[in-house]
C-alpha cells in the first residue's frame, strides 16, 4: 500500500517512517507546514526532514507554497481552536495530494508528538479523509515518542525549539 506521509519536522519523521515501513507500506514523506514561522525556521525544518528521508531511503516531497499571510488569515480568526483549523488545514491539503498521487492512505508524523492536538487529529484527519476518498491512519505513536529523541540525536537532526508559528514562538519564550 502506498502511504503518503505528512512530516512535520525531521525529528517527528525520524521515527515514524521506519515504523510505517516495517509493516510493509511503501512510504513517501509530504513537507507542507505554512505554520513555520519565520521562514528560516521553515527551512531548517524542511532541511530536517530531507535529513530523516535520505537517512531512512524514502522520497520526501515537498510544498514550496509558503504564504504566513494567508496562513494567518485562514487559522487565526474564528472560533474554536488555531491549533484544530492549522492542523486540519496541513492534513486537507496532504488528502488532496494523496489522492492526486494515487496513494491508497494518508497519515502525520504529527501523531508520534505529546505536544499536538489528538482528537483534532483523528477528527480533522477523517474529515479530509472523506473529502478526498482517501483512508487515513491514525494511530497513537506517542508511545515511540522517546525514539524519535534519541534516533534524531544520533542522526544529527535538526530539532525546534517550539512548535511553529509565531505565536507558539512568544508562548515558548515569553517567560525566558
Ligand atoms: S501552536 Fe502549532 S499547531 Fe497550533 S497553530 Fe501554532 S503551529 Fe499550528
Amino acid at each position: 500500500m502506498k502511504l503518503l506521509l505528512h512530516t512535520c519536522c525531521g525529528p517527528c519523521a525520524s521515527a515514524t517512517i521506519p515504523l510505517w515501513a516495517g509493516r510493509g507500506v511503501e512510504v513517501t514523506g509530504f513537507f507542507h507546514n505554512p505554520n513555520i514561522h519565520p521562514l528560516l525556521e521553515w527551512r531548517r525544518r524542511l532541511t530536517g526532514a530531507l535529513d530523516v528521508a535520505e537517512v531512512t531511503g524514502v522520497e520526501m516531497l515537498q510544498d514550496d507554497a509558503y504564504d504566513p499571510a494567508a496562513w494567518f488569515a485562514s487559522v487565526v480568526p474564528g472560533e474554536g481552536s488555531r491549533c484544530r483549523r492549522c492542523i486540519g488545514q496541513r492534513l486537507m491539503r496532504t488528502a488532496q495530494e494523496a489522492a492526486a498521487l494515487g496513494c491508497a492512505a494518508f497519515s502525520t508524523s504529527l501523531s508520534i508528538s505529546p505536544y499536538q492536538d489528538h482528537e483534532a487529529i483523528r477528527e480533522t484527519g477523517a474529515e479530509a479523509a472523506a473529502a478526498f476518498d482517501v483512508e487515513f491512519l491514525y494511530e497513537d505513536l506517542r508511545p515511540v515518542y522517546g525514539e524519535s529523541r534519541r534516533l534524531s540525536r544520533e542522526w544529527g537532526i535538526y530539532r525546534q525549539k517550539y512548535c511553529g508559528c509565531l505565536i507558539s514562538e512568544w508562548e515558548r519564550y515569553r517567560g525566558s
